[in-house]
C-alpha cells in the first residue's frame, strides 16, 4: 500500500498519502461527465472531484479519530479509488484485542458518509424543494449537492460490503475474532473478501467499472493476506531459530584498523563489543569506516553505541523488530542466563527468514512422503 503512493501532507497529525491508482477515480468522474454530454464549466468539474475527494478523506478521518480515541493511534491514510485505507501503527506496543473497539473504528467511516449524505439531502430540500434526490444522473457537475448525496451513499454502501479489507469485512473479522485467533479470523475474512472480488469481476461483463472494483478488492485482499502471514511468522518464530551463533566480536580496546580488518574477513556488518564476559556496546562496520575516513585511527571504545537492547533467545521475532526499531539499531544481541549466545542483525534477518521457510517446507515434504 505504501509503495505506489505519494505523500500529500498531514491532517490532524496523520500522514496523508495518495495512491497512484486514485487517478482512476478522476477518470471515472471525467467519463461520467462526458457521457452526460452537458457543457459545464471546468470549475464545476473540479468542484465535483473535490466533493468526492473530500468525502473519502472525511470517511478516513472518521476511522482515524475513533481509532485515536480508542487508544489505537493511526499512522497514515492512503487514498485509493475505492475509498481509503487507514494504516494503524504496527510498531506500537501491542494493543490488546478488542472486537467491539474494532467494530466501532470500522463503522466510523461509513457513518460519516451517511451523515454527509443526510446533510446533502437536507440542503437539496431546503434549496430546491421540488428536485428529486432519486433522479438520474446521480453524479453530475451540473448539480453538486445532488452529487454530494450520491457520492456519500455510494462510499458508505460499498464500504459496508462484508468484503475484507473493506469496512464491512473488518466488522466481520472482528466478529470472527471472538471465537478464533486473530490471524485465523483475518484469513477467513480475507477469503470471503476474495469471493466478493470474483463476483465483482464477473459483474464486469455487465459494467466495466464493477470489474475494476473487483480487481482492486482482489489486490487489497492479496496484500492483507501476505501481511497476515508475515505477522504470524513474526509471532511464531523465536530468535533462537534464526540468530547467528557463529559471529565475530570486538573489544573496546581494539583499534579501528584492527576492527576493520576483522570486518573484512567475516562479512558481518554489525558487531557486539565485549569486555571480558560483559557486553558493553555495539558498533557497525559503517561507523568504523566513517570514523577512519574522517578522524583517522582510534579505539572502538570511543565510537561504540553504549545504548542497546538485548533479547532472550525465546523471544519472538516481532518483539526483536520492535526493539530494533525503537532504538533505531541494526543489531540485537541474544542472551541466555546473561551469556551472549547469538546475535540478530537486520542484514541476517531477511536471509534467515527465507532459509527458515525453505527448511520448514523441506521438513513438511519429508513428513508427507
Ligand atoms: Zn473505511
Amino acid at each position: 500500500m505504501r509503495t505506489w503512493s505519494v505523500p500529500a501532507g498531514r491532517i490532524f497529525g496523520v500522514e496523508l498519502r495518495i495512491h497512484l491508482s486514485f487517478a482512476l477515480l478522476l477518470l471515472f468522474v471525467g467519463m461520467n461527465e462526458q457521457l452526460s454530454r452537458n457543457v459545464v464549466s471546468p470549475w464545476r468539474g473540479t468542484a465535483l472531484v473535490a466533493i468526492v475527494f473530500g468525502s473519502v478523506i472525511l470517511h478516513e478521518l472518521g476511522h482515524a479519530l475513533v481509532g485515536k480515541h480508542s487508544g489505537v493511534p493511526p499512522k497514515a491514510i492512503v487514498l485509493l479509488p475505492i475509498g481509503g485505507v487507514t494504516i494503524f501503527d504496527d510498531s506500537e506496543p501491542d494493543v490488546p484485542a478488542n472486537w467491539k473497539r474494532d467494530v466501532r473504528i470500522a463503522l466510523a467511516g461509513p457513518i460519516v458518509n451517511f451523515l454527509l449524505a443526510g446533510l446533502g439531502t437536507l440542503a437539496v430540500h431546503l434549496a430546491a424543494p421540488n428536485q428529486r434526490i432519486g433522479a438520474s444522473p446521480y453524479m453530475n457537475s451540473a448539480n453538486l449537492t445532488h452529487s454530494l448525496v450520491w457520492a456519500n451513499l455510494w462510499l458508505a454502501l460499498l464500504n459496508l460490503l462484508p468484503a475484507y479489507p473493506l469496512d464491512g469485512g473488518r466488522v466481520l473479522r472482528a466478529i470472527f475474532s471472538r471465537t478464533m485467533d486473530p490471524v485465523a479470523a483475518t484469513r477467513r475474512a480475507i477469503s470471503i473478501g476474495r469471493g466478493f472480488a470474483f463476483a465483482f469481476m464477473l459483474a464486469g461483463w455487465w459494467n466495466a467499472w464493477l470489474a475494476a472494483i473487483g480487481v482492486f478488492l482482489f489486490l487489497a485482499a492479496q496484500m492483507e493476506d501476505r501481511s497476515a502471514v508475515f505477522r504470524s511468522v513474526l509471532e511464531t518464530v523465536r530468535l533462537e531459530d534464526i540468530m547467528l551463533t557463529d559471529f565475530a566480536t570486538l573489544s573496546p580496546a581494539d583499534t579501528l584498523e584492527d576492527a576493520l580488518d576483522k570486518a573484512v574477513h567475516c562479512l558481518q556488518d554489525d558487531f557486539p563489543v565485549i569486555r571480558g564476559a560483559d557486553m558493553v556496546g555495539v558498533v557497525s562496520k559503517q561507523k568504523i569506516l566513517q570514523t577512519l575516513r574522517r578522524e583517522g585511527n582510534g579505539y572502538v571504545q570511543a565510537i561504540m553505541n553504549r545504548i542497546f537492547d538485548v533479547a532472550q533467545k525465546s523471544e519472538s521475532l516481532s518483539s526483536a523488530f520492535r526493539k530494533l526499531s525503537a532504538r533505531n539499531l541494526s543489531i540485537i544481541p541474544v542472551v541466555e542466563d546473561q551469556q551472549l549466545v547469538g546475535i540478530v542483525t537486520l542484514q541476517n534477518l531477511m536471509h534467515s527468514m527465507a532459509l527458515l521457510a525453505e527448511t520448514r517446507k523441506l521438513r513438511k515434504a519429508a513428513m508427507e512422503s
